[in-house]
């Protein structure tokens, strides 16, 4: 019998190191995991779809059984469509609850088969975001130890035409 094939959505803009903290402990239960990159959300992003892939490409290799992907779908059905049957999501604190909490019990109205399991990540993660480690870097602070060293050359090179003066 083949093993559960468990799916990781999020926009990751960019993959932070609480991203593969997640991750990581949701591999040592699934073995098989696809890294599902959200191609389709309503903000803009700073990195592509392609740039994202990319970075979590990066940040994965060694890992075995993790694969990683787009989609442009309802997330229900493109689990279903890669043979999936668990969703992994992040929560990081009480703030995180409500909107995790809705969309887990609209997925699973969407489709039952389909179950939503929430990991916590280490202490050290649970501040950390994607919008905190842009904002940081656009006014010139250091990101290091919270993303990989692409994400940081990555985010210096993106930032570097754009740094705010003093007003
Ligand atoms: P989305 O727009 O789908 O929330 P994100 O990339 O912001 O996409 O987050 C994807 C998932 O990872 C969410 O479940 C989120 O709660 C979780 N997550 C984000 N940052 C962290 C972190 N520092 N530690 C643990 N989980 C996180």
């Amino acid at each position: 019998m083949k093993s559960t094939l468990a799916v990781y959505p999020g926009t990751f803009d960019p993959f932070t190191n609480g991203h593969l903290d997640i991750l990581e402990r949701a591999s040592r239960i699934f073995p098989r995991m696809i890294v599902a990159v959200v191609a389709n959300a309503e903000k803009s992003p700073l990195f592509t779809v392609e740039e994202r892939i990319q970075i979590i490409r990066d940040a994965t290799r060694g890992m075995k059984g993790v694969r990683v992907d787009a989609f442009d779908c309802l997330l229900v059905d493109y689990v279903s469509e890669q043979g999936g049957s668990v969703v992994i999501r992040g929560l990081r604190a009480i703030s995180d609850f409500e909107f995790e909490f809705q969309m887990a019990l609209m997925n699973r109205r969407l489709a039952d088969g389909i179950e939503t399991v929430f990991l916590m990540p280490h202490e050290s993660y649970t501040y950390l975001s994607s919008r905190l480690v842009k904002e940081v870097s656009l006014l010139g602070g250091t990101v290091k130890g919270l993303v990989s060293p692409m994400v940081e050359r990555m985010l210096r090179d993106r930032y570097r035409q754009r740094k705010p003066g003093k007003k």
